[in-house]
């Protein structure tokens, strides 16, 4: 693991294994140093477990940067069961989980992700405190996606500010890949700033809702990034600012909620910038869920969580005025913030 590609001076990873269910299972700690590590439980069919490894440390890692970019007390970790979640999925599995995540006391908290649902997180709940971010009696939270996308809005406002140089969005085209949870109340409340919309939806069905109640203008799948138009805000697919759509671009702004947008970084964040086209960190401006989820762990009101979800905006600001003023690319510089906000809180940590 040490000479994998991916790891990254990750703290701690644990396998676990139960013979009597089947559970195979790994929980990647990338750093602790700023609280608890979170990031949620994925389960998939892992060609092999070295797959699962490599996805365990590149998402961890993903986690400790989101969480330390929101300013959260929280670490960054994430855990993965290999296997089928459409058929190797049981209860007795998902207890077995439970217990792997309980058996690390709480220096990993576990939260909702691909293959996982709702019920499955009531089920980890029933051997373990360490779980979070779906509905919980008593507590605030639930579905992350609204505060996603009401973070992704004021991320967008950010960023026009900062490309266009207006705060009102009044007239603001934007172009919207994906209107699922995230991009249709990303779009509820562009359109209640009065910004025109265009959307394109593999889903009949949300389509429907998009122009129904938003009258957005739909275009097909193939084309939702070629749009003439303000911002381009990808809510749907991870790696879409690629080779081929990078210079079929013709928007000043992409600032949208899906994860991993940059087919490769180093690349792709640099030919954005080349073609002066202002991008919106993705793991920035989509912290809104995390901090939904953190606020459900530390017991925070509503109000605390939405400030901090607005802070999104300042930290946007504040990535793209550095960005300009040593001319990089905007991920550059927001991973050197992550970075050195995690090792400042290691230094601290290994002083005390
Ligand atoms: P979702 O499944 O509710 O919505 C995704 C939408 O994209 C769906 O309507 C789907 O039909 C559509 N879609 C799929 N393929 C498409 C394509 N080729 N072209 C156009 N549309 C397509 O998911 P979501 O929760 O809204 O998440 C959207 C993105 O935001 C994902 O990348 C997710 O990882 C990321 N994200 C979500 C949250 C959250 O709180 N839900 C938090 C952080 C990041």
């Amino acid at each position: 693991m040490f000479d994998m590609p991916d790891y990254d001076g990750h703290e701690a990873v644990h396998w676990f294994h139960d013979a009597a269910t089947g559970y195979r299972g790994l929980i990647a700690i990338h750093n602790s140093a700023l609280g608890p590590a979170c990031g949620g439980t994925r389960m998939w069919a892992y060609a092999d477990a070295n797959a699962a490894l490599t996805d365990a440390l590149r998402l961890s890692k993903g986690m400790s940067y989101k969480n330390a970019m929101a300013e959260l007390p929280l670490g960054g970790g994430k855990s993965v069961i290999i296997g089928d979640a459409r058929k190797d999925k049981t209860a007795s599995l998902m207890r077995a989980h439970g217990r792997a995540v309980d058996s690390l006391n709480g220096r990993y908290v576990t939260a909702m992700d691909v293959g996982m649902t709702e019920a499955d997180m009531e089920t980890l709940a029933s051997v373990t405190p360490h779980v979070a971010g779906y509905a919980q009696k008593g507590k605030t939270g639930g579905d992350p996606s609204p505060m996603t996308a009401w973070g992704v809005f004021c991320g967008i406002k950010a960023a026009v500010k900062a490309a266009l140089g207006t705060d009102d969005l009044n007239g603001i085209r934007v172009a919207i890949q994906g209107v699922g949870n995230v991009g249709y109340d990303t779009a509820l409340h562009l359109k209640a700033a009065g910004a025109t919309l265009t959307v394109a939806d593999v889903n009949e069905t949300n389509v429907k809702r998009a122009t129904e109640t938003l009258g957005a203008t739909v275009v097909a799948t193939d084309v939702i990034h070629a749009v003439e138009a303000d911002v381009f805000a990808p809510c749907a697919l991870g790696a879409i600012l690629n080779d081929q759509t990078i210079p079929a671009l013709k928007v000043k702004v992409v600032a949208g909620g899906a994860n991993n947008q940059l087919a490769k970084p180093a690349i792709h964040g640099a030919k954005l910038a080349e073609r002066g086209i202002l991008y919106a960190p993705d793991y920035v401006i989509n912290g809104g869920g995390i901090i939904r989820v953190c606020g459900q762990i530390y017991d925070w009101s509503d109000e605390a969580i939405r400030a901090k979800t607005e802070r999104i905006g300042v930290t946007l600001a504040e990535v793209f005025a550095a960005a300009k003023a040593e001319n990089r690319p905007t991920h550059e510089v927001a991973d050197r913030i992550a970075r050195g906000r995690i090792e400042a809180a290691s230094q601290k940590k290994a002083a005390a």
